[in-house]
């Protein structure tokens, strides 16, 4: 069967030369980094070379980067790492989150909350764009991190992360940014950006699974999460991830050529994608903002159909996507982002995400535009709630 994948915001397929770029350090390079001998030398090389191409993907000096486990873990340590480090006149502190965030973001305020640190979680309109005015006003005598995120995975709206940034320097408040969605996707600079914090993660670049890095701006006061060995300049103990971390080097180097190219490439397709279903689907729309937005994402409403049953039947049909809900505990909650920019339960219930990568084709896209309306017209015509909400239909 004809598989396309639609899904590339939960995670994309490794690339061929990131692929040849980790399986030496899995096999005659095995060597660990912090070796003194010739197997940790080529271990460490290989770490330095993969932290250079990290860098350039950023803007950054390869000193400020620091190799993780992934987002979560980049996210964990920028958050709970900045809080612990901070001092306030009065030992309270408050921190400024969005409400769009990712869960790696939003659960590790919560456990700030629980511990007794305040944190406003700054509403955003139906746009779902974060307004900085918002942030501004948000921002109090004891508040030491704002972290808001860089493109939103759901969405695929891009924050404006700039004017973020400037009043959290002229607060003097440290910024983070979860931007695992943005880089390698549109340009990121971190001298731009203004962040002190970033955090990324390989598989959503092309990269392996389980390894990801952190941008920490020199004289950013950062605590660590882990307590070990002297890896990564004390920042994150244990032994490197070679592999791993050779792998993200070569995602990134990739995503550095390729991205003038990838991303006016991608937004066509999406476009063409977006616009075609828009036309001739009746009764769905786009949620949020069209720009500004990720060149590879959009998340469509589809009145009437309910979300899990459409990723099911596409899936029967070859075609991965997602849906904005999340499963959890036998029960369907809808998606947090898009209950933030104002959609219903049973709104949120029936929006899909397509994702597009670097493997997306022309005719990926002619395919999915096949089946959608197929898929779409199927489950109206079994779905008792359509019957009565649209009385014309039999
Ligand atoms: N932040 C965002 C915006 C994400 O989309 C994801 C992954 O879905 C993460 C963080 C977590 O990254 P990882 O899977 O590397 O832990």
């Amino acid at each position: 069967m004809r598989r396309v994948y639609l899904d590339n915001n939960a995670t994309t397929p490794v690339a061929p030369e990131v692929f040849e770029a980790m399986k030496p350090f899995l096999v005659e390079d095995f060597g660990n980094a912090s070796s003194i001998h010739w197997h940790g030398q080529r271990a460490k090389a290989a770490v330095e070379t993969a932290r250079e191409q990290v860098a350039a993907l950023l803007h950054a000096r390869a000193n400020d980067i620091v190799f993780t486990s992934g987002g979560t873990e980049s996210d964990n340590m920028s958050i709970l790492g900045a809080v612990e480090a901070a001092e306030t006149k009065d030992g309270t502190k408050h921190v400024i989150i969005s409400s769009i965030e990712h869960h790696a973001v939003l659960h590790t305020a919560k456990s700030l909350e629980r511990r007794g640190i305040a944190v406003t979680s700054v509403k955003v309109g139906p746009q779902g764009l974060v307004d900085p005015a918002d942030v501004e006003r948000a921002i109090r005598p004891n508040t030491v991190l704002i972290s808001i995120m860089y493109a939103n995975n759901e969405l695929g709206t891009i924050q404006p992360l700039e004017e973020i940034g400037r009043l959290a320097g002229e607060h003097k408040v440290t910024f983070h940014s979860d931007a695992v969605q943005a880089v390698g996707k549109i340009p990121v600079d971190v001298e731009k950006l203004g962040v002190d914090l970033l955090s990324l993660s390989a598989h959503k670049l092309h990269g392996p699974k389980g390894v990801g890095a952190l941008y920490v701006r020199k004289g950013t006061h950062l605590a660590p999460l882990f307590f070990g060995g002297h890896s990564e300049r004390d920042r994150r103990p244990g032994t490197e991830n070679t592999p791993g971390i050779a792998g993200l080097g070569k995602a990134a180097e990739l995503a550095a050529a390729k991205l003038a190219a990838e991303a006016p490439r991608l937004a066509a397709l999406r476009d063409r994608l977006e616009d075609s279903i828009l036309a001739h689907v009746p009764l769905c729309a786009r949620n949020g903002a069209k720009e500004p937005r990720l060149p590879s994402t959009t998340n469509i409403r589809f009145d009437h159909v309910e979300g899990e049953g459409f990723v099911i039947s596409m899936d029967l049909k070859g075609v991965a996507c997602s849906t904005g809900a999340a499963c959890s505990s036998g029960s369907v909650d809808p998606s947090h982002v898009l209950s933030a920019i104002g959609l219903s339960s049973a709104q949120a219930r029936s929006s899909i995400r397509f994702s597009l990568g670097r493997m997306t084709t022309d005719e990926d896209i002619d395919y999915a535009l096949e089946v959608v309306p197929v898929v779409v017209e199927r489950l109206r015509s079994v779905s008792p709630h359509y019957k009565s909400a649209v009385p014309s239909v039999k």
